[in-house]
């Protein structure tokens, strides 16, 4: 075991101005989920992405669960989801007592798959469910954006509205629009390990400010107008705080560089594997479609072992790991979890296949050289001895 220090898979990076503006934000005693610095945020986020009005929050998982509330989700309702996420896609379509029903992925962008989508569509409409679908939630996968012409194509042919998670794609577009403006509504997330952090947060996105005026109302406990405290719905205190958002108005000041340097850290991978595709492993990327552009929040690579000469993705893993440099398993889709056994699911075995091929590599902003010599110098040790394998096969 060495006492190298951890090598994360992405931690926080701050910028030169944060702290400057949690500073102002306690200067002028505005540490209260309350302040300008709120509107600040929501405004470069607005302008970063296209969409008309976003609505800061507490979480990106908060921004879902107000998101479908919008779009009219309650009790026996369904929403369509990529089965290949996080859990917090799904929660909070469960929090509104609606089912969700998943979809597999397609192998190339490891996002939703259309053709499941329609299938899945197709099987509810069969069974008399259609009227209650009421949402779809595509997810832009480690950044990368989903087959939006297809999705949206089809949810507009059975006028059902899309919910983007974007939670981790902020700075990526698709066919030129930011990610989380190409739906109805869309969700980011502000948690310590995305591209960009206010310690913790998440945003709503919409062009419909009815929308964004109800999100308002919603999240700061549906507080009727009045003197006193009336309240006629249900609602929710899901506000950001001042001085995380203060931390989100610095974050954003350098959003564009985090994204150049992430898609820098893939370059330098992609770089470096490809001298071992001719040493016979040959290990795959997820692919940038031509109308897409990915913000390459983690880079993540399958490790196909029977193109690997019998390298699995867990061995490397492991090898990391003994090194202290943290990797991860692609997410464990939503249909394998324990939790989600019984909810329906439309495909074959693309997620179940990522998941146990797929390894997310280290992938912070702020990745120093020392740091990626370690983390090449595993590569290097684990590669060379399923090279020499197959060597010692050959002679
Ligand atoms: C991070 C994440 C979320 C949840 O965001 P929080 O801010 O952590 O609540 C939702 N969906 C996906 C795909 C995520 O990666």
């Amino acid at each position: 075991m060495s006492n190298t220090p951890k090598i994360w898979l992405s931690k926080p990076h701050m910028g030169s101005d944060e702290l400057r503006l949690v500073t102002e934000a306690f200067a002028s005693n505005w540490i209260a989920p309350q302040g300008p610095a709120i509107r600040d945020f929501e405004k470069g986020l607005e302008q970063a992405t296209g969409v008309r009005h976003a609505v800061a929050m507490a979480s990106g998982t908060a921004a879902i669960h107000i998101g479908l509330l919008l779009l009219g989700v309650g009790p026996r309702d369904i929403v369509i989801c990529q089965s290949n996420t996080f859990v917090a896609t799904a929660n909070p379509v469960v929090y509104l007592g609606a089912t969700p029903v998943f979809v597999d992925s397609e192998p190339y962008s490891w996002n939703m798959d259309p053709e499941k989508l329609k299938e899945a569509i197709a099987d509810l409409q069969q069974k008399g469910l259609e009227s209650r679908i009421k949402a779809i939630m595509p997810v832009h996968l480690y950044g990368m954006p989903a087959n939006m012409e297809e999705i949206l194509r089809i949810a507009s042919q059975y006028d059902i509205p899309v919910i983007e998670d974007a939670a981790e794609a902020l700075g990526s577009s698709y066919n030129g629009i930011g990610c989380g403006a190409l739906g109805d509504i869309g969700v980011l997330s502000f948690n310590g390990n995305k591209i960009i952090t206010s310690s913790g947060g998440g945003a709503l996105l919409t062009n419909n400010v009815h929308q964004s005026d109800k999100a308002h109302f919603l999240i700061t406990q549906a507080r009727d107008a009045a003197l006193h405290y009336q309240h006629s719905e249900l609602g929710f205190n899901y506000r950001l705080s001042n001085v995380s958002a203060s931390i989100g108005v610095g974050q954003m000041m350098v959003l564009a560089e985090r994204v150049e340097q992430r898609r820098q850290n893939f370059r330098r991978y992609q770089q470096y594997f490809a001298k071992w595709s001719d040493a016979g492993l040959q290990l795959k990327f997820q692919d940038e479609a031509p109308k897409s552009f990915s913000n390459r929040w983690l880079t993540s690579i399958l490790v196909d072992p029977e193109k690997c000469n019998g390298l699995t993705a867990s061995e490397l893993l492991h090898a990391f790991s003994r090194e202290n440099i943290e990797s991860r398993p692609l997410w464990k889709p939503m249909h394998l979890q324990p939790l989600y056994r019984k909810s329906p699911f439309y495909g074959s075995i693309v997620s179940e296949q990522l998941f146990s091929q797929g390894l997310c590599l280290p992938s912070g902003s702020n990745l120093t050289e020392e740091e990626f010599s370690r983390i090449f110098s595993v590569l290097d040790n684990v590669f060379s001895a399923f090279r020499n394998k197959v060597h010692a096969f050959a002679s």
